[in-house]
């Protein structure tokens, strides 16, 4: 570690980015940092299998700002932020992708947002998706509508994890206990003035996503149980509409046996009704059980890592 007080860490979430590190630590060399040798480089090796570990131990031994934890297995993005903005000691903390695209160029604007403008945290966001399957495109797009209309959180479309802060913030965003941690929504959620930049989407520098379709689906899934009750809400109010027009229909039944008679008919659909109503309540046990099961996990306590190997 540098001498005296650390300005700023970068905290670096690596998982089989051994192409990129070492490209990663020569783009924030260019990107012309004002803060000398007070600078750290947090890596957290989130049990990759392609000597990233290795190629960062190397890095830590000839470079003294280079500090590094690495995880026993893989154990995901978020628990990688998570471990790296606890190890991290700086005054100041952003936290970005080894792949390079969360450009480091731009640290230097956020740095001076922080420090001059007065700001507590700088966010990013993607202006564009260019390059990326329509498919994926249309479902972030709903996702987010989703999360702006039903839940705590007003997430940004397009916000990446690409952010800046003041110690206060982190030290918010570590008082969070929960273990299901959707660090988007929780950045929204801690608050304090936060200014937005947007840059155009850039391509990987090396290496492929770790995220798959399913995997994203999964992660949106988790953002909206972690921030919002309106799935569980949601089952009440189509009760109520129901039973509502149950009502109607069994007034409109009444009335017409009281006038034309009690012929028997209508078997056909009244199995369908009931398969319909069947399907909706198993539809909603399962979201329940998907809240239920989400306690659970909270109530275990678990730790969120291991580490094997730090310095
Ligand atoms: N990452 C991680 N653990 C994982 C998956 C990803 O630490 O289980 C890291 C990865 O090394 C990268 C960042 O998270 O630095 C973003 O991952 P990726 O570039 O694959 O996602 P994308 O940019 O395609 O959304
Ligand atoms: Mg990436």
């Amino acid at each position: 570690m540098a001498e005296g007080k650390i300005e700023l860490s970068l905290v670096v979430p690596c998982f089989n980015e051994a192409p990129c590190v070492e490209a990663f630590v020569g783009a924030v060399d260019a990107a012309g940092l004002e803060c000398g040798g007070r600078l750290e480089f947090v890596f957290v090796d989130d049990g990759s299998t392609d000597g990233t570990l290795e190629i960062v131990r190397a890095l830590a031994a000839r470079d003294p700002r280079v500090r590094y934890v690495s995880f026993s297995r893989n154990f995901g993005k978020e628990a990688a932020l998570l471990a790296g903005l606890r190890k991290a000691g700086g005054e100041i903390v952003a936290t970005l992708d080894a792949d390079l695209q969360d450009p480091p160029a731009l640290l230097p604007e956020m740095l001076r947002a922080i420090r001059v403008e007065g700001y507590d945290c700088v966010a990013t966001r993607r202006t564009s998706r260019a390059g990326e399957p329509p498919v994926r495109s249309w479902f972030a797009r709903r996702f987010y509508w989703l999360m702006r209309h039903f839940s705590d959180v007003a997430l940004v479309d397009g916000a990446r994890d690409y952010r800046m802060m003041t110690r206060q913030v982190v030290g918010a965003i570590l008082a969070l206990p929960e273990v299901n941690r959707f660090t988007k929504g929780i950045y929204q959620w801690v608050g304090f003035r936060t200014k937005w930049l947007a840059f155009p989407n850039v391509a990987r520098a090396a290496g492929q996503t770790k995220w798959s379709f399913r995997k994203l689906f999964l992660y949106s899934l988790e953002g909206i149980m972690a921030f919002s009750t309106a799935p569980l809400q949601l089952a009440s109010l189509i009760g109520v509409l129901c039973c509502a027009g149950a009502f109607v229909a069994l007034l409109f039944v009444f009335i017409r046996a009281l006038c034309f008679g009690d012929p028997v008919g209508g078997w056909p659909s009244l199995v369908c009704i009931v398969i319909f109503f069947g399907g909706l309540q198993l539809f909603f046990v399962g979201i329940l059980g998907a809240y239920l099961a989400k306690t659970y996990l909270e109530t275990k306590r678990r730790p969120l890592y291991f580490i094997k190997e730090e310095k």
